[in-house]
């Protein structure tokens, strides 16, 4: 990785932390993992993180301007680092394994890792648009908006969208390194991608924690409301929205590998 690459790599950061997209600690932990990535895969890697966390950011920001507040979810818009871990740092173990190893089947799983980040972000967004109230994929019934484990079809068709556009880019971005990716390849990624956010629906909706308000009664995944302590009503109380989104990208990352040893 060049310097000009490096500093390119802190000024985004940068604005991104100016954009409120991350905040201190987000920033720093994107600049790290960043770092790692640009080390493996130089300008590939960091094209296909940046595809990634700009359509995110810019789907988000748009819809907070178009859409009023979310109130259910844990966390706004403006990442930690704890969120940049769970979206991007098992797409930086898989590039440090390519790194150590020189197996191409990490830069497959390596881009399957920011498809399934894509597929779960997109979705949440594009769900937002929703006319209609989700539905919670295992019970089958309408949940409130914003629900972990609920499905719509703007949601999903984003999705599919947010997996796609990150596989399609690898296959472009390909053409920086000597490591050429197919369309074949392409799909396997989007479909890895689309799997690991799968992974992700089943988990919030089941092993994720889901909070109640005691005052005025919203399910939430926030841990306190209306100013009070909420009660737990479902899940594991140290699985929080975090770790089903480590989930998420770690199966995809670990599908996206051993697709790519069996079938590539
Ligand atoms: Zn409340």
């Amino acid at each position: 990785m060049s310097i000009i690459t490096a500093a390119g790599v802190i000024m985004l950061a940068a604005a991104a932390y100016i954009k409120g997209s991350l905040n201190k600690s987000g920033a720093v932990t994107a600049v790290l993992v960043a770092m790692m990535i640009g080390a493996a895969f130089d300008l590939f890697g960091l094209l296909v993180l940046a595809l990634f966390f700009i359509t995110s950011s810019v789907l988000g920001k748009w819809l907070d301007k178009k859409l009023p507040a979310d109130e259910t979810g844990e966390k706004g818009n403006c990442r930690d680092w704890a969120q940049v871990m769970a979206n991007g740092g098992w797409p930086a173990v898989a590039a440090i394994l390519f790194l150590l190893t020189s197996d191409p089947a990490w830069v497959i799983a390596f881009s399957a890792g920011f498809a399934a980040a894509a597929s779960d972000t997109w979705a949440s967004e594009f769900g937002r648009l929703s006319r209609q109230k989700p539905v919670d994929l295992l019970r089958l019934k309408r949940v409130e908006k914003g629900r972990s484990g609920a499905v719509s079809l703007p949601g999903t068709a984003g999705a599919a969208g947010g997996a796609a556009a990150v596989a399609a880019g690898a296959v472009l971005f390909s053409g920086f390194t000597g490591n050429l990716l197919t369309w074949e390849q392409a799909v396997l990624i989007g479909a890895a991608g689309f799997t690991g956010q799968l992974i992700d629906t089943i988990a919030g909706g089941t092993v994720q924690t889901l909070y109640q308000c005691q005052r005025c009664g919203i399910k939430t995944e926030r841990k306190s409301h209306c100013g009070l302590a909420v009660k737990k009503i479902r899940g594991v109380s140290w699985i929080s929205n975090d770790a089903v989104n480590h989930l998420c990208t770690l199966s995809a990352v670990l599908i996206g590998y051993s697709a790519s040893r069996l079938f590539m």
